[in-house]
This record gives C-alpha cells, sequence and structure tokens, in this order.
C-alpha cells in the first residue's frame, strides 16, 4: 500500500489549523468513549448538543415558573413572538421565503399533513412515484395514504429502482418513469438526499418533469436540511418536509419543519387539516367559529407550539445562523473530499465499495460503504477505537463529516483504524 503526504496525522492536522471554521466544535458538546473524545460521525443520525440549549430551554421553563401563562407576552423573548425568528434563518438553509416556511410537528407526522394536501387522488391520476428503498417510515407513510384513499399499493406506488449492479438511481430513470405514468401520477415524492447511499436528487428536474405531468412534487428533506444547499423555491418545489436533529441538531425528537409554496396558500384545490395556531394571529385569540387562514405556510400549523422544543431547535439555528451556511457548506465539501481521498488511499486492495456518488455535486457529507468481508466485525471494532458510525444491514457503514464539529483530523483517524482493521483480516 503506498502512503501519500495526504494520507498523515500531520497533513489532516494542517487542514484543521487552516479551517477558519474550527472554533465552531467548541460550540457542541463533543460525547466521550472511555477517557477520551470520540470521533462522531453521526450528525446525519442525532446531531450534537449545542452547549447553550439547555440554558435556553431554561429560559422557556424560567419564564412559565415566572409568569405563568403570560409569558406567551412577557420576559424576553415572549412566546407568542418567539417562534418568527427561526423561519428568517431556516430561508437560507432551505432555500424558500420564510413565510413559505413553518416549524411544527414531527417528519412523518408532516409528510402526512402535506399528502393530506397535496396527494388528492382521482380515478384517473392516483400514482406516487418514489425512490426504491425510501426510509421506511416514508415507505409506510405512503402506503397508509394510497390505502386510505382506497387504491391498490402495488398499483398506486410506482418505485424507480436503481441501475442493476449499482445502488445509485439515475436522473434519467427517474424522468423517465415520470413521463411514462405521465397519465396516472398525482404526486412525485422523493427525498432530497437518499438515507442509504447519500446521493442527492436533482430535485429541479424532478419537479419540472412532475409538474409537466400535472403532478405536484415533494420532498423528504431529512438527510438534505442543513447538509446541501437547497432552493425550494426557486426550483418551484410544492412542498417539502424535514426533521431538525439530524443535520440542524436540534436533539432527539426535535419539532419538525415544513415548506409550502406560496403559490399554494389560497389554492383552493388542496385540502388541509385545520387547527386554531394556523388561523391567522390577528383574530386567532377572538376565537370565531369560521377558519381564517394565515397568510402564510403556518395556516398548516394545528396546535399551540411547544416552546421547550423550540428553543433547543433555536439555539441551534443561531450558530448557523452566525457561522454563515455557506461557510459551513464549503468546509462540507473540504471534509468529504478528504474522506473520499483517504477511503480510496486504504481500499487498496479492495475490501469496500463506496456507495455514495464520487461526484461532489451528487453528495453531501454523508459516505456509505459496504464492505466486502467482516462487515459486522469491523464495524464492531469501530466504537472500541472511539468512532461513532453508523450500521445499515446487511454490510453498509456509513459515516458523515459535519462541517460544524468534525475535524480533518478525525477523518485521518478513521481511515487510520479502518487500515488497520483490514490489516488484521
Ligand atoms: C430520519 C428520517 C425520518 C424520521 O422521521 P420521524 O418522523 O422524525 O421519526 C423519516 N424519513 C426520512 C427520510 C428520514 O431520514
Amino acid at each position: 500500500m503506498q502512503i501519500t503526504d495526504k494520507f498523515t496525522l500531520a497533513y489532516a492536522q494542517s487542514l484543521d489549523e487552516k479551517d477558519e471554521l474550527k472554533y465552531c466544535r467548541d460550540k457542541f458538546y463533543i460525547p466521550y468513549i472511555g477517557d477520551k473524545e470520540a470521533v462522531y460521525f453521526l450528525g446525519n443520525s442525532l446531531g450534537l448538543q449545542p452547549k447553550k440549549a439547555q440554558d435556553e430551554v431554561l429560559n422557556v421553563m424560567e419564564n412559565w415558573a415566572n409568569f405563568g401563562v403570560e409569558g406567551f407576552f412577557m420576559g424576553e423573548d415572549p412566546w407568542m413572538e418567539y417562534h418568527k425568528t427561526l423561519s428568517p434563518i431556516l430561508s437560507e438553509i432551505i432555500g424558500a421565503k420564510p413565510e413559505e416556511i413553518v416549524t411544527m410537528n414531527h417528519l412523518t407526522v408532516n409528510l402526512h399533513l402535506m399528502m393530506i394536501s397535496f396527494y388528492n387522488p382521482t380515478a384517473k391520476k392516483y400514482k406516487i412515484i418514489c425512490e426504491a428503498k425510501a426510509f421506511p417510515s416514508d415507505q409506510y407513510a405512503f402506503q397508509s395514504q394510497v390505502k386510505m384513499h382506497g387504491y391498490d399499493v402495488k398499483d398506486a406506488i410506482v418505485e424507480v429502482q436503481p441501475k442493476p449492479g449499482t445502488e445509485l438511481i439515475t436522473t434519467e430513470d427517474i424522468l423517465l418513469a415520470i413521463e411514462e405514468n405521465k397519465d396516472s401520477i398525482a404526486l412525485v415524492l422523493f427525498s432530497g438526499v437518499n438515507y442509504y447511499t447519500g446521493q442527492v436528487f436533482d430535485m429541479a428536474a424532478i419537479t419540472k418533469a412532475a409538474h409537466k405531468a400535472n403532478a405536484y412534487a415533494g420532498f423528504d428533506l431529512a438527510h438534505a436540511a442543513g447538509n446541501i444547499e437547497l432552493k425550494l423555491h426557486k426550483w418551484d418545489v410544492d412542498f417539502a418536509c424535514w426533521c431538525n436533529y439530524k443535520y440542524l441538531n436540534s436533539g432527539p425528537g426535535a419539532i419538525a419543519g415544513a415548506y409550502i409554496n406560496e403559490k399554494h396558500f389560497n389554492n383552493k384545490d388542496l385540502n388541509r387539516l385545520e387547527g386554531w395556531w394556523g388561523n391567522d394571529e390577528t383574530n386567532r385569540f377572538k376565537m370565531e367559529p369560521t377558519f381564517t387562514p394565515s397568510p402564510s405556510a403556518e395556516a398548516w400549523q394545528m396546535s399551540t407550539a411547544p416552546m421547550m422544543l423550540l428553543a433547543a431547535h433555536k439555539t441551534s439555528l443561531e450558530i448557523f445562523k452566525e457561522v454563515g451556511f455557506k461557510k459551513l457548506l464549503t468546509k462540507s465539501k473540504e471534509l468529504s473530499a478528504y474522506l473520499f481521498y483517504v477511503l480510496e488511499e486504504i481500499n487498496n486492495p479492495k475490501k469496500f465499495d463506496i456507495l455514495t456518488p464520487t461526484n461532489a455535486d451528487e453528495r453531501g457529507c454523508q459516505v456509505s460503504i459496504s464492505v466486502n468481508e467482516n462487515a459486522k466485525t469491523v464495524f464492531d471494532a469501530l466504537i472500541k477505537k472511539g468512532i461513532f458510525a453508523d450500521w445499515r444491514e446487511p454490510n453498509v457503514i456509513r459515516v458523515a463529516a459535519v462541517p460544524l464539529y468534525n475535524t480533518f483530523e478525525d477523518i485521518f483517524y478513521f481511515a487510520n483504524v479502518l487500515q488497520e482493521l483490514f490489516q488484521e483480516k
């Protein structure tokens, strides 16, 4: 095996030295394994806790203690106004107007709510086109919606498959599936980034093709939000939803987000499940019997906002605002380029395949590898070496080097450990 000068601790450390965002790591609690900080490559699963989050949650608790229900109007950050600082920050991350974003519920719940609005099947147009091997929760949501409307799951859900012998789905095949089913599709619903392979889908092209087929286009951005550049409004996407506990570091079971294109705020063709928190705030508390929708995505919000969850979410978003999302994306590309580089360095003779696209525009920071032999043994050894990675059956290890708290040294260390583990076999 050839060792070049870039696959060295000194080189990795020199990249960290030059990194203008290296100060960000200190804003997070880094978990320990044994007596040393872990290499935490699970930001795609549960982002780390911002150090300020506990104080922010405590502030809400204190306002509750001090003001009771008047906390909605009193204190430094009255709860009635609290969510208003979130949408402008998310606006940059999601690529949408602030009024097109609503922070509410949880991801799968929002997926259902969005489908109540954007999946209105008719005898002629009733199909959903999605990726093969979508995240299970999404598959369950699609299936239950289809059944609720009285359609047959096998007929109504069209999954676009990867090319035989690969794990990636080409844009060409997606567009072809839309074209072939254009008379019968109601909805095209993909993830922005596939959770298993880390592949980024061409959301602009998919949306355009869906609209040409007279169907709505929606995206599940669980693995995209906070990870890649998004331009939902510009791409004319109809709706999207995402969770905030992965790349957006807002805690386990964090409050989630949804985007609804402004052109649908007054779209009378849409169904919507409504509740009092979606009523226009100017007359919400007049408690009138008819619903006046908020002139924004907030019309989809049904219930009182959960303040403790919002507090954790806000803390994290403020970090994104302070650091600047563009800078994070740049560092993310550098980290993943280095990760690809070192993985290739140690993969001779070949021990694994990289499932994630090599083209930097078609991936975020996650890299998935399928290990040829003793995959589970290799994975189990990683944790003993202080590395948190993620296991997917049958033989896939996923790692995400996130720009807020991962370092080039983390990547070097991971590759070095992996190389040793392969040599032991
Ligand atoms: C993480 C993830 C979910 C999880 O949904 P919750 O409702 O937040 O539990 C759903 N879909 C995708 C694509 C995910 O990556």
